[in-house]
C-alpha cells in the first residue's frame, strides 16, 4: 500500500529537507498523556506544512532492506516480550527506532519472511491498541486545520490480506506513518519526538490511525475509515492531501486486479459521497507519487481496472484543475468545503 511511502504528512521533504523546520526551538507545544495541552496560535506556518514527506524511506528501501541481515543477526524472530515492554512507553516509536527504520519504514514488495514479521509485530500492536495498552496524547493541535475544499480521489490498495481487521489497518497507520512522523519531529509543533502520539482523528470513540477515508472489500463491502473533514496521510504529498480523499482496495493487487465488485463499489463511493469530482481527478497514489518504488495500487492500475473505474463512475465531464470543476462549457465552479470543514 505504499503505506509507508505513503505517509505523505508533508510534501516531499527529499527536496527541502536541509529547510525543514526541524530543530527549532520556538514555542513548543506538550502532548500529554493526561492533563494539559498547548498549541501557540499561528506557530504552525504554511512554509512548515510544505514539506514534503521523503518516500518514508521509500526511495532508500534497496540499499537499507540489503543492510538487514548485517544488522540484526535474526532479523526475522519475533520476540513479543521485547515488542511489548517497549511498546507500554509513550515513547515507544524512539524505544524501537532501529527496528521501524530498518525493517517497517522501507517500501519492500516480495519478501514474505519480512512480511510475515511485520504482520506478528501489527497484531501485537493491534491487541495492545484495543486494550488501551499503549499510551497515547489525549489531546493535540488541530492536525486537519489545512483541510480544502475535496476535489481529488486518490486510489490505493492495501497489498495486505483482503480480510484485514480495521483495528491492524490503524496499527500499521501507527507504525509506519505515525511512528515515522514522530521520530522525524514532523508534526506540528516542535519536538513531539519522545511526546506520546496524537493523531486527532477518532471512530466510534477511539483514537485512529488510518491513512484513509474509505475501505473497500472485494466483496463490495464499502466501510468508511475517516471523515471527510479529516486530512488522510495517504498521497505521500501534503498538498494532495489536504484536498482528497484516500479510497483504498483492500487486499494485494501489485500483481493482479481487483474484483469487479470491488472496483464498482468504489466507483459507487466516489459517485455517492464525491459526484463533482473531476473525472481526470480520479487518480491511482502512484500517480500522485511518481517514484519507482511507489507502485500502489499495483501494476495493472494504469493499464487496465482505472479505465474500468472511471466507466463506472459515469462523470464523463470536466477536466481536473486545481480548487476547480470546469465544465463542459467552460464553467468553473469552486468546489463546495467538505461539510465539516
Ligand atoms: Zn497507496
Amino acid at each position: 500500500m505504499c503505506l509507508l511511502a505513503i505517509v505523505g504528512y508533508y510534501k516531499d521533504r527529499a527536496s527541502q529537507k536541509s529547510r525543514s523546520c526541524r530543530g527549532r526551538a520556538s514555542a513548543r507545544f506538550s502532548f500529554a498523556v493526561s492533563g494539559h495541552f498547548a498549541f501557540p496560535a499561528g506557530r504552525q506556518n504554511a512554509q512548515k506544512l510544505q514539506k514534503i514527506f521523503p518516500v518514508a524511506a521509500g526511495d532508500h528501501a534497496q540499499g537499507q532492506h540489503a543492510r538487514l541481515k548485517a544488522t540484526f543477526e535474526k532479523p526475522w524472530d519475533f520476540q513479543r516480550e521485547y515488542w511489548q515492554s517497549r511498546l507500554q512507553y509513550p515513547d515507544w516509536y524512539i524505544r524501537l527506532e532501529k527496528e521501524l527504520r530498518q525493517l517497517f519504514f522501507p517500501v519492500v514488495h516480495n519478501d514474505p519472511q519480512l512480511k510475515v514479521f511485520r504482520n506478528r509485530v501489527y497484531d501485537l500492536v493491534e491487541e495492545l491498541l484495543a486494550g488501551d495498552k499503549i499510551p497515547l496524547a489525549v489531546g493535540g493541535p488541530d492536525l486537519d486545520r489545512e483541510r480544502k475544499a475535496i476535489d481529488t480521489v486518490v486510489i490505493h490498495h492495501t497489498e495486505e490480506d483482503p480480510q484485514m481487521s480495521l483495528g491492524k489497518l490503524s496499527a500499521i497507520g501507527l507504525v509506519r506513518q505515525y511512528g515515522f512522523e514522530y521520530l522525524e519531529n514532523d508534526v506540528p509543533g516542535d519536538r513531539v519526538r519522545g511526546q506520546p502520539v496524537w493523531s486527532g482523528h477518532f471512530r466510534e470513540g477511539k483514537m485512529v490511525f488510518f491513512a484513509y477515508h474509505w475501505l473497500i472489500r472485494p466483496d463490495g463491502r464499502a466501510e468508511r475509515l475517516l471523515e471527510d473533514a479529516y486530512i488522510g496521510w495517504h498521497a505521500g504529498n501534503w498538498e494532495t492531501n489536504t484536498r482528497s480523499v484516500g479510497v483504498v482496495l483492500s487486499g494485494n493487487y501489485e500483481e493482479a486486479i481487483p474484483p469487479f465488485a470491488q472496483i464498482e463499489a468504489a466507483a459507487k463511493v466516489i459517485r455517492e459521497y464525491y459526484p463533482r469530482v473531476a473525472r481526470g481527478c480520479i487518480i491511482g497514489h502512484r500517480e500522485v507519487k511518481k517514484v519507482a518504488s511507489c507502485t500502489c495500487p499495483g501494476a495493472y492500475f494504469l493499464a487496465t481496472w482505472k479505465e474500468t473505474l472511471l466507466q463506472l463512475f459515469h462523470q464523463d465531464s470536466g477536466t481536473c484543475t486545481k480548487g476547480r470543476f470546469i465544465g463542459p462549457y467552460g464553467l468553473s465552479v469552486l468546489l463546495s468545503p467538505p461539510a465539516c470543514a
